[in-house]
Formats: structure tokens, sequence, C-alpha cells
């Protein structure tokens, strides 16, 4: 998706060889326009796979996820990281280890919001190894629904996170794929390139 690889390109900063820092656009401050856009590509993309609810994780996935659900006139649902005392309901729950923040987070969501016969389209802000799409999916399959397909804003394909999830059996579609962040800068993994 050009606009958002022109976002990456003009805001976005390597900060190691493995973490990019996108707090200009997506993880502090937030382009509207462009998660609408982002959105909006999410919908298309996905529009035949009569999905019935979009889930994500809070706090970066909620913002490219909202357009998505509205553009697919499902709810969105955002698995927490804490449990709120006011989240008092059975709830279905996985364990995750974030990669920037090298801590596992219990999530969850409320059994209300996760039914039998849902087909589920997972969003996240960025894919590294998979282990946040992996417990998202887990806590759709607790629920006895269907993982419909993973929309991911900003893909790092050199860590094996596609890998994992093609495996499981996922759908990934991601808008921005990066090849890799040597020397400072980000390198694009060309679509031609994919196909030999
Ligand atoms: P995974 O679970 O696939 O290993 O990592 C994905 C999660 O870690 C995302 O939810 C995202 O919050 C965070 N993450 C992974 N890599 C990066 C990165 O390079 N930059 C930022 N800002 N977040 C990342």
């Amino acid at each position: 998706m050009e606009l958002l690889k022109q976002a990456i390109m003009e805001k976005g900063s390597v900060i190691s060889e493995g973490v990019l820092k996108v707090d200009h656009f997506l993880n502090h401050q937030i382009d509207t326009n462009l998660m609408i856009a982002i959105g909006k590509e999410f919908a298309d993309k996905f529009k035949s796979n009569q999905i019935t609810k979009v889930l994500t994780l809070e706090s970066s996935g909620i913002a490219p996820s909202f357009m998505a659900a509205q553009d697919l006139s499902v709810p969105l649902v955002f698995a927490r990281k804490r449990k709120s005392i006011t989240m008092n309901e059975d709830v279905y729950s996985s364990m995750v280890y974030s990669f920037t923040k090298e801590v596992t987070n219990e999530i969850s969501v409320s059994k209300s919001f996760l039914s039998y016969g849902d087909r589920v389209l997972i969003i996240d802000d960025f894919l590294a190894n998979g282990q946040a799409a992996l417990g998202l999916a887990n806590i759709v399959e607790q629920a006895g629904a269907k993982v419909s397909g993973i929309g991911i804003v900003i893909e790092k394909s050199f860590q094996e996170g596609r890998m994992k999830l093609e495996e499981a059996g996922y759908r990934v579609e991601s808008l921005a794929r990066i090849q890799s962040l040597h020397n400072g800068k980000v390198s694009f993994l060309e679509e031609s390139a994919l196909i030999k």
C-alpha cells in the first residue's frame, strides 16, 4: 500500500536491526486519514469472507481496525492486556509474549463478544514473530469461531511470524512488508520479488 510505505519512509525511524518506530502515525500520534485508508484496504481484501467480527489487541491495533470494522459493518472487539475490575464475566484468555516489551501478558476477551459461528478477521499493527496474532487466533478458536484471515499493517518479513501463521493455516494479508532494517534503512519486499 503506497500511502503506508510513504508514511514509513518519511516518518518512521529504525531504532535497531529488528525494530521500527512509527509513533508519528500509528503507535502514539495517529494519522486518521491514513487509518481510514488502511481500514478500507483491509475491508476490501476480506469483503468476500462474510466477516462477522474484527478482533484486535489493545491499544495500537484499535485505530487501524476501526475503519475496517466500520467498512465491513461489523463490531470491533479488542483483547485486553490487563483485566479491568469491571471485567468480572467469563473470559477467553491466552498468554502472549510481547516482542517490544519483553514480557508475557495474559490477553483476554469476554465470552460475551465471540461466539460459535463467528467469522473473525484479526488485525494487528505489526507482525514480528507471530505471538500476538497466534494468541488472538487461539482466543477465536476457544470460542468455537473461525479465523477468516489476519490483516497486518506492517509485516517484518525477516522475522518468522508469517511462516508460523501460514503453517497454522491462516491467510495473512499485510499492507507493507519489510525485508530488512539494515543500517538504519527500511527496505520493502517488492511483490515482484515474490513471484518466482
Ligand atoms: P509478534 O507478536 O508478531 O512477535 O509482534 C507483534 C507485536 O509486537 C505487535 O502487536 C506490536 O505491538 C509489537 N511489535 C513487533 N515488532 C514491532 C516493531 O518493529 N515496532 C513496533 N512499534 N512494534 C512492534
